[in-house]
């Protein structure tokens, strides 16, 4: 019988901490929440300091009788939960509910490994109620947004619909977005590029050149008759050096990951969507089978905002540079990089737990996924600890009468960190036009006053461009900037928008639907408070000082509440069903029939209901790939998001998340 209980929120993470704590401990896991506030009602007692009224989620009796028969044996209780806000308050919840009267204590580790954990129950500690705080008040805002906010969009769009306070605020940069494409005009201009070799040299001195100035103003080539003539004048010309300018550059190695960074950069390299990312984490953190070592956590928690990394890692991972990489490698005094304002010190960032687990050794116990996301998370933070890469770039003006061209090169001299991790996309460098040219550009010994010799002249034709749509990666980025995301966050926002189908994610991007618009538009219009970024911001903010222990959860709840329930008031006044007029009419009665928003998704409806209860699919106009099938298909919303189904439905079940004329989206493509 052993007589210490610890709880915490996964089976996987139970089995890993139970291996590690051996006989004496008995590890249950309560499956997730078991304590939340109810479904049906608010659940919020805005008259009574918003007190919250939290209730065993029905279901979870069974798991909440087996933790209080355990309790009763056990001398010792422990919650193990995660370690951030959440974990702490579900953590509380559960004591508070299920072990009221008990001693039960709060250890909180950052990686499940023998070390951590060991160390973690050493320095068991009451709850933290500066942190429960804040998540309650987090809670509860969302509560009674998502509360009130959805009725309305039910009586405006469809029944069915939802809104969230954050999901709301990406929802806008989306569609703020999009507005911003639809509106861009492209305008036309011309690049020339000079192809230039030194005469009296091989073919192998060819470089390129771009102009740059006319007359020492910036070169503004509008169309092709402008670009034919500077062609020609440029023929008659000498092409002559007039300044060579070399310089050692450095490129430093970036953090090791934090949780925007990491969602970032696996869409970047890996094409990880953002809950993907997310889910692939918790694996690696909550525990791997690795042969007879099983289960180890692999990784440090996933969710976190400080890329501080704990001494004892950073002394390892150094031995390891040394050792695999050579003493070149390894700076003298340990990288170090500064967290955000908002971020917890005691936090970390997300490393491998042990160095000495290289990918490729623990490729044959993990999933393609996994090994992916390891291999990322391993050498980015090797490469974190890592001297910077040494380039020598040359810049060299050359001047052809009134015409100045640029050529810009550079070469690796050290790689440095690169050894390890390119914390640079593709994408990225190709945006950089300078370090575009610097990647194909090998430019020649050159000196001042040489005369170059002109093989021949490209110009070529651009069109401005719109700013591209949001990525899961920009997106991140831009939560992040605009600081209204954070670790917990991100990944649900752009999930939910998704499920939604406020938003659809096709070859990556992130484009509002018809519904994202309308949902948009309407809390735009009554709730613009609300849907202010600054002011989530500044929410987002004064949770992080609840946390902090500066500010009252009761303080941010009124001042969220009070402009909230003034627009909230004047939207219910206010907002009726909106028409939308076709000119078609129905075959039944003849009356005009309009569009309707119903649970499923778009559709046709008479507007003489409920009298004629006539109504119609709208069809995309794609007809159903099945053989023998001649139905079309049609845009369906089901609970687990958007997708194309089939006319002839229920005689044929076809359904597609794209068009088969849109094809190409790929696998990541579906909320998951
Ligand atoms: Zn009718
Ligand atoms: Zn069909």
């Amino acid at each position: 019988m052993s007589n210490n209980l610890v709880i915490v929120e996964s089976p996987t993470k139970a089995k890993t901490i139970g291996k590690i704590l051996g006989d004496d401990f008995k590890v249950l896991s309560s499956m997730g929440h078991i304590i939340d506030l109810p479904a049906k009602k608010l659940g919020v007692d805005v008259e009574d300091d918003f007190k919250p009224d939290y209730t065993v989620i029905p279901g979870r009796k069974k798991i909440m009788a087996q933790l209080k028969k355990e309790a009763k044996s056990a001398k010792n209780i422990y919650i193990a939960t995660d370690p951030d806000r959440e974990g702490e308050a579900i953590g509380w919840q559960i004591k508070e509910k299920i072990l009221k009267g008990k001693n039960v204590l709060r250890v909180s580790f950052h990686e499940i490994t023998p070390h951590a954990v060991a160390e973690a129950f050493k320095h068991a500690r009451e709850f933290d109620h500066k942190m429960i705080e804040a998540q309650v008040g987090r809670r509860v805002l969302d509560r009674l947004v998502g509360y009130f906010l959805s009725p309305l969009l039910w009586k405006k769009i469809a029944r069915g619909l939802s809104a969230g306070r954050v999901q709301s605020v990406g929802l806008r940069l989306i569609v703020e977005r999009e507005r911003l494409i639809q509106k861009f005009v492209a305008s036309e201009y011309w690049e020339i590029e000079a192809c230039l070799f030194k005469p009296k040299v091989s073919g192998e001195s060819n470089f390129s050149a771009k102009l740059e100035k006319i007359d020492n103003q910036k070169a503004q080539v509008k169309d092709s008759q402008i670009a034919q003539i500077i062609c020609r004048e440029l023929e008659a010309e000498e092409f002559k050096v007039t300044q060579v300018k070399k310089s050692k550059k450095n490129r430093y190695p970036s953090a090791p990951f934090i949780t925007s960074t990491m969602q970032q950069e696996a869409f970047n390299k890996l094409r990880f969507n953002a809950s993907k990312t997310m889910l692939v984490a918790q694996q690696l953190y909550e525990g791997i089978n690795i042969g007879q070592d099983n289960p180890v956590g692999l990784i440090t928690y996933m969710r976190t905002d400080s890329p501080h990394v704990a001494a004892e890692a950073i002394g390892e991972v150094r031995q390891h540079i040394e050792r695999s990489f050579g003493k070149d490698f390894l700076p003298e005094k340990p990288n170090v990089f500064k967290a955000k304002k908002s971020a917890q010190e005691a936090h970390e960032a997300i490393r491998p737990s042990y160095i000495g687990r290289s990918p490729e050794s623990l490729k044959s116990f993990l999933t393609h996924d996994q090994y992916r996301l390891y291999e990322l998370i391993y050498n980015r933070f090797l490469s974190s600890q890592m001297v910077p890469a040494e380039f020598l770039a040359t810049a060299v003006d050359i001047t052809a009468g009134k015409y100045l061209f640029a050529a810009n090169g550079s070469h690796l001299v050290f790689e440095g960190f690169l050894a390890a991790y390119n914390n640079k996309n593709d994408e990225e460098e190709n945006e950089e036009a300078e370090d575009k040219e610097k990647v194909k550009n090998v430019i020649p010994p050159l000196e001042q006053g040489e005369v170059l010799a002109l093989q021949g002249l490209n110009p070529s034709q651009h069109f401005t461009k719109p700013p591209p749509r949001y990525s899961d990666s920009s997106l991140i980025k831009a939560l992040e900037e605009e600081g209204i995301g954070r670790p917990s966050t991100y990944a649900p926002i752009i999930y939910t928008i998704i499920l939604r189908d406020y938003v659809r994610r096709i070859k990556g991007y992130l484009h509002p639907s018809e519904l994202g618009f309308k949902v948009n538009d309407m809390l735009v219009e009554y709730f613009p408070k609300i849907l202010d970024v600054s002011f989530t911001a500044s929410i987002e903010e004064e949770l992080d000082e609840v946390e902090e222990g500066n500010l009252s959860r009761n303080k941010v709840l009124k001042e969220f509440y009070l402009p909230f329930k003034e627009s909230l008031d004047f939207a219910q006044a206010h907002i009726v069903k909106e028409v939308i007029t076709t000119d078609q009419v129905c075959d039944k009665c003849g009356k005009p029939l309009i569009v309707k928003w119903g649970r499923r998704g778009k559709f046709l409806s008479c507007s003489g209901f409920p009298e004629c209860k006539n109504s119609k699919s709208i069809t995309s106009g794609v007809k159903c790939p099945q053989e023998n099938c001649g139905g079309e298909l049609i845009e369906r919303r089901s609970k687990r998001g958007f997708f194309y189904g089939c006319s002839n439905f229920p005689q044929c079940t076809f359904t597609s998340r794209t068009l088969p004329a849109d094809q190409g989206a790929g696998p990541e493509d579906e909320a998951k």
